[in-house]
């Protein structure tokens, strides 16, 4: 692979946390940037080419939550929310916003790079896999390669990791799927989520794709079994 190397934004005001993720990226080959508050990661997040955001929530100016909700405003770009192990109320938050992982202070630097491994190559990957792939239900249509989703011809705006739960149950005919099997296919086996995250995740796609979000026609419960896609 003679990619360009892939840069990551770090939003994190504690400077030593920030400088040792930003040494191991740079180990790792990765180009860094780096924002000391809210205000100037926003900024530096919507300025440039950036292929990953790690966010730290408590920051100064303004906090990850707020950061997340407005990158995502304008961007689909993976966000990797850096957590406190008290926050657990504060992960479901932030998937809600629209992080696509999360990951739990203290955390090792070899994780932090699984991570960020994981979250880039499901993007490239799902580039590479779909190609000229167009699937039509309803009024819904999927254009896989371009991850573009219109609705009556609007375009949505999902977030990668709504758009691959999307994919993964659109391209399984109405089969019906657990959301341990769904954590597990579609977040990938080293995911260290709960159930949550896929109900979460469910729900938000929910809200931009159906017209009646309480009364789903196209991701469907199962009730006590799990999820599926109604083909019509
Ligand atoms: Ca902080």
């Amino acid at each position: 692979m003679s990619e360009s190397p892939k840069k990551i934004l770090i939003i994190e005001d504690e400077a030593p946390i920030s400088n040792i993720i930003k040494f191991n990226l740079k180990k790792e080959g990765y180009e860094v940037d780096t924002a000391f508050d809210g205000g100037e990661g926003l900024k530096k997040a919507l300025g440039g080419d950036v292929d990953l955001i790690l966010l730290d929530i408590m920051l100064p100016v303004m906090d990850g939550f707020e950061v997340c909700k407005q990158v995502r405003e304008k961007s689909n770009v993976p966000i990797l929310m850096l957590t406190a192990k008290e926050e657990e109320v504060d992960k479901v938050l932030g998937l809600e916003l629209g992080a696509d992982d999360y990951i739990t202070k203290p955390f090792g630097m070899r994780e932090l790079i699984a991570r960020i491994k994981a979250n880039i190559r499901r993007v490239s990957g799902m580039a590479e896999e779909c190609d000229e792939n167009i699937m039509e239900f309803g009024s819904l249509r999927v254009d896989m390669n371009r991850f573009e989703i219109t609705k009556n011809g609007e375009a949505l705006d999902l977030t990668l990791r709504e758009f691959e739960l999307l994919k993964y149950l659109a391209e399984r005919d109405g089969k019906v799927f657990s959301r341990e099997q769904l954590l597990e296919e579609v977040w990938g086996y080293e995911y260290y989520g709960d159930i949550r995250t896929v109900d979460v995740t469910v729900r938000r796609l929910r809200e931009k794709l159906e017209d009646d979000p309480g009364d789903p026609k196209y991701i469907v419960t199962k009730r006590g079994v799990g999820y599926y896609f109604n083909v019509g």
